[in-house]
Protein backbone atom coordinates (compact mmCIF):
# COMPACT_ATOMS: atom_id res chain seq x y z
CA UNK A 1 0.00 0.00 0.00
CA UNK A 2 1.46 3.53 -0.84
CA UNK A 3 1.41 5.55 2.13
CA UNK A 4 0.77 9.23 1.71
CA UNK A 5 1.06 10.85 4.91
CA UNK A 6 2.11 9.86 8.38
CA UNK A 7 -1.33 9.67 9.25
CA UNK A 8 -1.91 6.71 6.79
CA UNK A 9 1.04 5.11 8.16
CA UNK A 10 0.28 5.24 11.38
CA UNK A 11 -3.22 3.84 10.49
CA UNK A 12 -1.78 1.11 9.18
CA UNK A 13 0.85 0.39 11.59
CA UNK A 14 -2.61 0.02 14.00
CA UNK A 15 -4.18 -2.58 11.65
CA UNK A 16 -0.83 -4.49 12.03
CA UNK A 17 -1.11 -4.32 15.45
CA UNK A 18 -4.30 -4.93 15.86
CA UNK A 19 -4.52 -7.94 14.01
CA UNK A 20 -0.74 -9.28 15.68
CA UNK A 21 -2.68 -9.25 19.08
CA UNK A 22 -5.98 -11.31 18.28
CA UNK A 23 -2.97 -13.49 16.78
CA UNK A 24 -2.04 -13.48 20.36
CA UNK A 25 -4.91 -13.93 22.12
CA UNK A 26 -5.43 -17.03 19.95
CA UNK A 27 -1.36 -18.66 20.70
CA UNK A 28 -1.05 -17.54 24.29
CA UNK A 29 -3.44 -20.00 25.62
CA UNK A 30 -1.58 -23.01 23.26
CA UNK A 31 1.38 -21.55 24.91
CA UNK A 32 0.46 -21.63 28.33
CA UNK A 33 -0.74 -25.15 27.81
CA UNK A 34 2.75 -26.42 25.94
CA UNK A 35 4.90 -24.93 29.15
CA UNK A 36 5.38 -26.85 32.69
CA UNK A 37 6.27 -24.73 35.05
CA UNK A 38 3.77 -23.31 36.77
CA UNK A 39 5.13 -19.97 36.89
CA UNK A 40 5.68 -19.56 33.20
CA UNK A 41 1.87 -21.09 32.44
CA UNK A 42 0.75 -18.61 35.50
CA UNK A 43 2.97 -15.53 33.08
CA UNK A 44 1.23 -17.11 29.75
CA UNK A 45 -2.29 -16.48 31.23
CA UNK A 46 -1.41 -13.50 32.66
CA UNK A 47 -0.24 -11.84 29.53
CA UNK A 48 -3.20 -13.21 27.64
CA UNK A 49 -5.70 -11.30 29.98
CA UNK A 50 -3.34 -7.85 29.03
CA UNK A 51 -3.28 -8.80 25.51
CA UNK A 52 -7.15 -8.88 25.45
CA UNK A 53 -6.93 -5.17 26.93
CA UNK A 54 -4.32 -4.15 24.38
CA UNK A 55 -7.03 -5.73 21.66
CA UNK A 56 -9.50 -3.21 23.34
CA UNK A 57 -7.05 -0.40 23.59
CA UNK A 58 -6.50 -0.48 19.84
CA UNK A 59 -10.25 -0.16 19.00
CA UNK A 60 -9.99 2.75 21.44
CA UNK A 61 -6.92 3.88 19.07
CA UNK A 62 -9.16 3.35 15.75
CA UNK A 63 -11.97 5.26 18.06
CA UNK A 64 -9.81 8.23 18.22
CA UNK A 65 -8.48 8.07 14.59
CA UNK A 66 -12.10 8.23 13.67
CA UNK A 67 -11.96 5.11 11.51
CA UNK A 68 -13.52 1.59 11.81
CA UNK A 69 -11.17 -0.87 14.11
CA UNK A 70 -9.73 -3.20 11.15
CA UNK A 71 -6.67 -5.17 11.01
CA UNK A 72 -4.71 -6.20 8.49
CA UNK A 73 -2.41 -9.60 8.58
CA UNK A 74 0.98 -9.01 10.59
CA UNK A 75 2.84 -11.54 8.73
CA UNK A 76 6.26 -10.96 11.41
CA UNK A 77 3.74 -12.04 13.97
CA UNK A 78 2.47 -14.91 12.31
CA UNK A 79 6.04 -16.21 11.25
CA UNK A 80 7.03 -15.81 15.33
CA UNK A 81 4.06 -17.76 15.80
CA UNK A 82 4.69 -20.28 13.00
CA UNK A 83 8.31 -20.93 14.99
CA UNK A 84 6.99 -21.27 18.26
CA UNK A 85 4.53 -24.01 16.83
CA UNK A 86 7.82 -25.46 15.46
CA UNK A 87 9.36 -25.61 18.87
CA UNK A 88 6.41 -27.37 20.59
CA UNK A 89 5.86 -30.18 18.12
CA UNK A 90 9.64 -30.56 18.09
CA UNK A 91 9.21 -33.33 21.63
CA UNK A 92 12.05 -31.17 23.87
CA UNK A 93 12.23 -32.64 27.52
CA UNK A 94 9.96 -30.16 29.80
CA UNK A 95 12.91 -27.58 30.62
CA UNK A 96 14.09 -27.47 27.81
CA UNK A 97 10.98 -26.83 26.03
CA UNK A 98 10.08 -23.75 28.70
CA UNK A 99 13.69 -22.10 28.07
CA UNK A 100 12.65 -22.43 24.49
CA UNK A 101 9.04 -20.87 25.04
CA UNK A 102 10.04 -18.11 26.80
CA UNK A 103 12.64 -17.00 24.15
CA UNK A 104 9.88 -17.71 21.51
CA UNK A 105 7.75 -15.32 23.63
CA UNK A 106 10.62 -12.53 24.53
CA UNK A 107 10.64 -12.98 20.66
CA UNK A 108 6.62 -11.23 20.45
CA UNK A 109 7.40 -9.12 23.07
CA UNK A 110 10.35 -7.35 21.37
CA UNK A 111 8.69 -7.17 17.92
CA UNK A 112 5.76 -5.46 19.94
CA UNK A 113 7.65 -3.16 21.83
CA UNK A 114 9.60 -2.08 18.33
CA UNK A 115 5.96 -1.74 17.01
CA UNK A 116 3.98 -0.18 19.76
CA UNK A 117 7.29 1.93 20.21
CA UNK A 118 6.82 3.30 16.69
CA UNK A 119 3.20 4.04 16.47
CA UNK A 120 3.26 5.87 20.23
CA UNK A 121 6.53 8.17 18.79
CA UNK A 122 4.13 8.73 15.51
CA UNK A 123 1.15 9.38 17.13
CA UNK A 124 2.87 12.47 19.10
CA UNK A 125 4.57 13.73 16.27
CA UNK A 126 1.35 13.93 14.86
CA UNK A 127 -0.10 15.76 17.80
CA UNK A 128 -2.54 12.77 19.21
CA UNK A 129 -1.34 13.03 22.52
CA UNK A 130 -4.74 11.06 24.10
CA UNK A 131 -3.61 8.34 21.20
CA UNK A 132 -0.06 8.53 22.23
CA UNK A 133 -1.19 7.82 25.79
CA UNK A 134 -3.03 4.93 24.92
CA UNK A 135 -0.23 2.97 23.01
CA UNK A 136 2.24 3.93 25.59
CA UNK A 137 0.62 1.89 28.48
CA UNK A 138 0.58 -1.11 26.13
CA UNK A 139 3.94 -0.55 25.47
CA UNK A 140 4.75 -0.28 29.69
CA UNK A 141 2.96 -3.93 30.15
CA UNK A 142 4.64 -5.26 26.75
CA UNK A 143 8.13 -4.34 28.32
CA UNK A 144 6.93 -5.40 32.11
CA UNK A 145 6.30 -9.00 30.43
CA UNK A 146 9.56 -8.80 28.93
CA UNK A 147 10.95 -8.28 32.04
CA UNK A 148 9.33 -10.83 33.75
CA UNK A 149 9.75 -13.33 31.53
CA UNK A 150 13.73 -12.65 31.66
CA UNK A 151 13.09 -13.01 35.16
CA UNK A 152 11.60 -16.53 35.02
CA UNK A 153 14.60 -17.67 32.29
CA UNK A 154 16.97 -16.96 35.05
CA UNK A 155 15.70 -20.10 36.63
CA UNK A 156 13.92 -22.17 33.78
CA UNK A 157 17.63 -21.74 31.42
CA UNK A 158 19.65 -23.31 34.13
CA UNK A 159 17.59 -26.44 34.84
CA UNK A 160 17.40 -26.66 30.96
CA UNK A 161 21.51 -26.96 31.59
CA UNK A 162 21.35 -29.19 33.83
CA UNK A 163 22.40 -32.95 33.24
CA UNK A 164 19.06 -34.62 32.86
CA UNK A 165 17.21 -31.12 32.94
CA UNK A 166 14.58 -33.16 34.43
CA UNK A 167 11.98 -31.39 36.95
CA UNK A 168 13.96 -32.75 39.93
CA UNK A 169 17.21 -31.16 38.94
CA UNK A 170 15.84 -27.58 38.53
CA UNK A 171 17.97 -25.48 40.37
CA UNK A 172 17.65 -22.12 41.54
CA UNK A 173 19.87 -19.04 40.93
CA UNK A 174 20.31 -17.32 43.91
CA UNK A 175 23.48 -14.76 43.36
FE1 LIG B 1 0.24 -6.90 23.32
FE1 LIG C 1 2.65 -8.83 24.43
Amino acid sequence: MKETTLNDLLRDELKDLYNAEQQMVKALPKMAKAADSGDLQAAFEEHLTQTKGHVERLEQAFDLMGVPARGKKCQAMHGLIEEGKELIAEGLSDTVLDAGLIGAAQKVEHYEIAAYGTARTHASLLGLSELADLLEQTLEEEKQTDAKLSELAGDINVAAEAPSNGRSKRVRVTA
